[in-house]
């Protein structure tokens, strides 16, 4: 998210002021570009002239269960005046709209769902780099080893290699006392070479979300609870600014 955030204390109001907010938008009319008058700066400056604002800084990567390609999903991000957080609404009502704000009661309480391993994808992959060397009962005996390693795994042991198409999946890297398990648990089923060909394609594959990793699926829920103050963290606390584009007052109030 690259802009300054700006609240307006009296109306408790929040708007993102990116560069593009002067830009000029265009839009097809009857086989004429037209230029549409129109700057959210604007209409939130006209709509709070006078009032007390501050910055806010975020503290808080959005997150939200939809893809981050998909362009109209709701998304929620905290961020802090330096003494107190604020949870904020993100969204997007339609394609042409900008990104709307708004502050709402609670915080954002994030849970690590179970992991998994992603058995079919390293089935698949042994096929095609091992398939005259492992049979498809060995093979289905690995994957159950790393199945079992992974049941009760805790992910905040692991650590994460990539995120997936949601900001709520991770990848994470399987430990190296974790594959030294699983490889313990294959001891009796395979002979030294085939065990050595294990460990090689556990580690070759163990890197970014490669088949060896496993995905954990988070979710995050809106506590609604009274916002607690906290003490200030960031360069810009508790410093109320004025609205630019540059007014002479650039201090309490907008102009
Ligand atoms: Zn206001």
């Amino acid at each position: 998210m690259i802009g300054t955030l700006i609240r307006c204390i009296d109306c408790n109001k929040v708007i993102n002021m990116t560069e593009w907010d002067h830009c000029p938008q265009y839009a097809w009319h009857n086989g004429e570009i037209i230029e549409q008058v129109g700057n959210e700066r604007e209409t939130f400056r006209q709509r709070h002239k006078g009032h007390t604002i501050e910055e806010l800084v975020p503290l808080t990567p959005p997150i939200s269960d939809k893809p981050y390609t998909e362009p109209l999903k709701t998304a929620y991000f905290e961020a802090t005046n330096g003494k107190r957080r604020f949870l904020i609404k993100r969204w997007r009502s339609t394609i042409d709209d900008p990104l709307a704000y708004e502050i709402i009661e609670g915080s954002i309480v994030l849970t690590n769902g179970k992991v998994q391993a992603q058995s079919e994808a390293i089935k698949q992959q042994i096929r095609m780099e091992h398939n005259s060397f492992i049979s498809e009962t060995k093979l289905d005996f690995f994957v159950k080893a790393i199945e079992k390693e992974v049941e009760n795994v805790d992910p905040y042991t692991l650590k994460e290699s990539a995120v997936g198409e949601t900001p709520l999946i991770s990848f994470y890297q399987l430990g190296t006392e974790c594959v030294d398990r699983i490889l313990a648990r294959c001891q009796d089923m395979f002979n030294q070479g085939e065990l050595k060909l294990l460990r090689d394609f556990i580690i070759e594959h163990n890197e970014y979300n490669d088949v060896m990793t496993v995905v954990a699926q988070k979710e995050f829920t809106i506590k609604k609870e009274t916002q607690k103050d906290e003490t200030p963290r960031t360069a810009h606390s508790a410093q109320r600014i004025s609205m630019p584009p540059p007014t002479p007052h650039r201090t309490i109030k907008t102009v």
